[in-house]
């Protein structure tokens, strides 16, 4: 018997792989919510809902908080003056994992977000928006040192 191989479709399987890191503040929370972007509810091993093709051109971050997201997703939303550049899923403060290396060539543009954020607090105290400040719910300051430590 002779078969003659007339086309070929590659099947490929995409996951991220998710380090486990002691830094995260609750790990059992992540595991809880599966591999489901807590914004647009759609696998993050899949793209968000702008996106076509997952990997690289639709990246994923993972929050130190333990919620894992798709980068166009969270940077849409810690962008939004109304998210106080906190996490939508347990509104502590978004940032990112550190030492982790999916999250590394995202850190400039949320540095830029949060620069931006700081930048219109300052706007809105400057303008007599005392109350900016409250809301804006900065860290105190050990928090601020001990994330730069
Ligand atoms: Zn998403
Ligand atoms: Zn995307
Ligand atoms: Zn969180």
């Amino acid at each position: 018997m002779r078969i003659e191989l007339t086309e070929v479709h590659g099947v490929f399987n995409w996951v991220w792989d998710i380090p486990k890191n002691e830094d995260r503040l609750d790990e059992s929370m992540a595991d809880e919510d599966e591999d489901v972007c807590g914004i647009c509810r759609a696998s993050y091993h899949a793209p968000c809902p702008n996106c076509r093709y997952p990997g690289e051109s639709c990246a994923i971050v993972l929050g130190r908080c333990g919620h894992n997201f798709h980068v166009h997703c969270i940077s849409r939303w810690v962008d939004t003056p109304t998210s106080k550049g906190l996490c939508p899923m347990c509104r502590q403060k978004f940032q990112l994992l550190q030492r982790t290396k999916i999250n590394e060539p995202h850190i400039p543009l949320f540095k830029e977000i949060e620069i931006k954020r700081y930048r219109q607090l300052q706007e809105e105290i400057e303008a007599g928006n005392y109350d900016a400040l409250e809301e804006a719910n900065i860290p105190p300051r050990e928090d601020v040192e001990m994330a730069s430590a």
